[in-house]
Order: structure tokens, then sequence, then C-alpha cells
């Protein structure tokens, strides 16, 4: 069996891996990034929409090749109609950006492999190996059909919403089922949406999720819908409910499909923790999403970034221990960990929200002076006049 010896390998080369794989190789170390698929960033499960400021926060300079819209705001809408508009100034840190992400992907892996990674495509990895002690010491993997063992001193898993590779290597990656949202989305044409604004629309027309319309210029958007299954009604699913919307909106007269993807998105606030001896998970891996837009190509590369960092430091003592690792867990927590628990209880609050008080929320939001509108001021904004709402969590508002 050909085997590869390298100090680390990263299993996945969406925005986690390929950053985890940049950072790594930056820093010196013999880094093997493998993905399954023939292309990267394809075929497409994403709406594609990012907020801007993060991307310096990661070093990723905005790059023509891979925005296809600037947005100028957002418009969020309830299902009875009222809609509050937002331009960029108060949308700055929710909207920004649509993405190709099929060259935005390949963009970052380009990155990886600049900065001295080694790509491996078409290699799925299937096992975790263990060395004598039973520790993680690298993967098995199927490369062109012929099985492969790629050792490694440690190993990034950032194999995306199915991961395996963190159950393989031990960590429970197991999901609530109110913590999955399932999506389908439609490329659609000859639709007469904003061009330059992202819209979502809350309330039942999506049950515990939403409906978006992200536009991709010249009459083509992506038009999906995320929703919670124990809130769909009977055999409604996804697509039923995203059909329904469709066919009500005038806007979608004369539209036709060009694309069709489905996915899932988890809604939890992380997982207890994304590390093991010689194992990091990265990403949706990791479960790192944020729970109320499912918004998680920012967490991903983020946590592809801290990872890499942390494995530069474990490089220098050869330890890749699980208390080594854990200045991984202290960096994403540090960062992110209040936000996700907060916009998690807030997910599961909207959830049980009806049109009519939802309605009422939008129409006061759009009369409230707040500042810049994420999902934090909102909230704190909601306090006030609803102070049943965030009944629970009102210490992280
Ligand atoms: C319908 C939908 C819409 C979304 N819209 C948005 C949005 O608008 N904005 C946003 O920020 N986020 C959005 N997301 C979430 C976003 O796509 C993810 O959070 C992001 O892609 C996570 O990046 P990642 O690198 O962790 O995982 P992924 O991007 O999923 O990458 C994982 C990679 O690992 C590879 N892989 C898996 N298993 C193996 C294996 N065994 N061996 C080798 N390779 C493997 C996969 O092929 C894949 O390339 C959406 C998600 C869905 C499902």
């Amino acid at each position: 069996m050909k085997t590869y010896e390298c100090d680390v390998v990263v299993v996945g080369a969406g925005p986690g891996g390929s950053m985890a794989a940049k950072f790594c190789a930056q820093g010196g170390l013999d880094t093997i990034l493998i993905e399954k698929k023939a292309e990267i960033g394809a075929p497409l499960r994403c709406a594609e929409g990012v907020s801007k400021k993060w991307l310096e926060e990661v070093g990723i300079e905005p790059n023509p090749i891979w925005i296809r819209g600037d947005m100028k705001g957002a418009i969020i809408k309830s299902t009875k109609g009222t809609t509050f508009q937002l331009d960029e100034s108060k949308a700055g840190s929710e909207v920004g950006y649509v993405l190709e992400r099929h060259l935005f992907d390949k963009a970052l892996a380009k990155d990886a492999a600049e900065a001295g990674a080694k790509i491996m495509m078409r290699t799925s990895a299937t096992d975790v190996i263990r060395n004598a002690e039973g520790k993680v010491a690298g993967v098995k993997a199927i490369c062109f059909g012929e099985e492969i063992e790629i050792r490694a001193k440690c190993v990034v898993a950032a194999d995306g919403y199915e991961s395996q590779v963190g159950r393989w290597g031990g960590i429970d990656t197991t999901l609530d089922l109110n913590d999955i949202d399932s999506c389908i989305q439609y490329r659609m044409c000859n639709i007469d949406v904003a061009p330059d604004y992202c819209e979502f629309v809350i309330g039942s027309v999506a049950p515990g999720g939403y409906v978006w319309i992200f536009p991709k210029g010249d009459g083509v958007a992506n038009v999906g819908i995320g929703v919670m299954g124990r809130l769909c009604k009977g055999k409604a699913d996804a697509k039923y409910y995203l059909d329904k919307f469709i066919a009500e909106d005038h806007r979608f007269k004369n539209g036709q499909i060009l694309e069709i993807m489905g996915g899932f998105v988890s809604t939890c606030p992380g997982l207890d923790c994304a590390v093991d001896d010689n194992l990091v998970l990265v990403g949706d891996a990791a479960r790192i999403i944020d729970p109320i837009t499912g918004g998680g190509i920012c967490h991903a590369c983020r946590t592809g970034m801290y990872a890499g960092k942390v494995l530069t430091e474990c490089a220098k003592t050869g330890d890749f221990s699980k208390k080594a690792l854990m200045a991984y867990e202290k960096m994403w927590r540090g960062r992110m960990e209040d936000k996700l628990v907060r916009n998690w209880m807030a997910k599961e609050k909207l959830a049980s929200l009806d049109d009519e008080t939802i309605d009422q929320m939008i129409v006061f939001i759009k009369e409230a002076n707040i500042g810049e509108v994420n999902v934090y001021n909102l909230l704190k904004a909601v306090k006030e006049k609803f102070p049943k709402l965030v009944e629970g969590f009102e210490d992280l508002i």
C-alpha cells in the first residue's frame, strides 16, 4: 500500500480545510490536503452570501474573481409583507458579498498550495490510523480507487457537515434533531428581484428557518429555504415550503430553475470539545456555524486559521496532545462562543413565534433607532420592547 508521511493531513478542501492547510504550510509544516471530490467548491451547496468584515480578520483580500455581487444591504420581510430594508452602513456585519463559491473555494485552495501544501484530489478519507498507543496517527484513504495511508502527526478534520473523521477519532459529533435545518435552493433565472439586496423572509413560510433570495445579477438569484423538520406540517418538507413561497410571489411568475441543490446545516453552538490527541475539527465538522443564519463560511475560515496557527506552535515542541491542542479550543471559543450560544437561543425563540409577533417585531425594528443592525443589536432592542422574547438568555445580550 502506498504510504505518505507528513506533519499534518487536512481532510476536506472547503474553506475550513484550505485555510488550515495554508496556515500550517505557512508555519513550515509539511502539509497534505485531501479532497474526495473531483472539483473543489463544486457541486454548490451554499446560498453564497457572506459579510465583509471578517475577510480582513483571516487575511483574505476581496477578489473580483470570486465576488459575484457587492450588496447594498439586506431586506428582512415578514410573511405579512412588512419589510425592513437596511443599507450596508447598518447591515455591515451581516451582509456584504454574494460569492461565486466554486471560485472562492478554489482560490483558498490555491493560497494553500502557494503556501506549500500538497493537494490530493479524488482522495477520500475512509478511517483514521491509530498508533501503538491507540492515538490518531493519520488517515486511511482511497485515492483514485487505490487504498493509501497518510501518516501524520496531526489530523485536521475539515470534512464539513457530514464529517466522519471526528467520529472515527472518537469525538461525539452527533446533533440533536432540533439543531438541524434542512435546506433546498434553486438557482432561478427570469425573475424580478432586487439586484443588490439580500432578502430574508421569516415566519410560517419557513418553519424554524427562513427563505433567502440572494441575487446573482441579470435576473438570476439563489432562492432557497431552510426549515426545522419538527416544525413542518404533516409530510411537508423544505421543497414543499419553497415551492409554495415561489408560487405565491409574483416576482417568480416567469421564473425558471437552472440548478437545484439540497443540504443540511447544523444550528447548535459548536461541539463540546473539538480536539483530541492529534486531532482537530474545524468549520462545519466542529458544528461551528451561526445557528440563526446558517452562515458558516467565515466560521470555517476562522477556525481553519486558528487550527493552522496552533498546530504551527505545537510543531515547535512536537506535542500535538489534546492538552496542547486546547489552545485551539480557547481561541475559537474566545472569539465566537458567546455569539454562537446567544444566536442558538435566539433561534429557538424565533422558531416559537407566530407570524403576528414576527410582524410586530419587524415594525418595531423598522421604527427603532438601531445603529448597526446585527443579531446582537436587534436582540438588545427587542429585549427592551419584548422582554419575554429574550427570557433565559438576557445576560448574553
Ligand atoms: C443550503 C446551504 C446554504 C448555505 N448558505 C450559506 C451562506 O449563504 N453563507 C455562509 O456563510 N454559509 C452558508 N452555508 C454554510 C456553509 O456552506 C458551510 O458552513 C461552509 O461550507 C463550511 O465550510 P467547511 O470547510 O467547514 O466545510 P465544506 O465547505 O462542507 O467542505 C468540506 C469538504 O470536505 C470534503 N470531504 C468530506 N468528506 C471527505 C472525506 N472523507 N475525504 C476527503 N474529503 C472529504 C467535501 O467534499 C468538501 O469539499 C450554507 C449551507 C447550506 C447547506
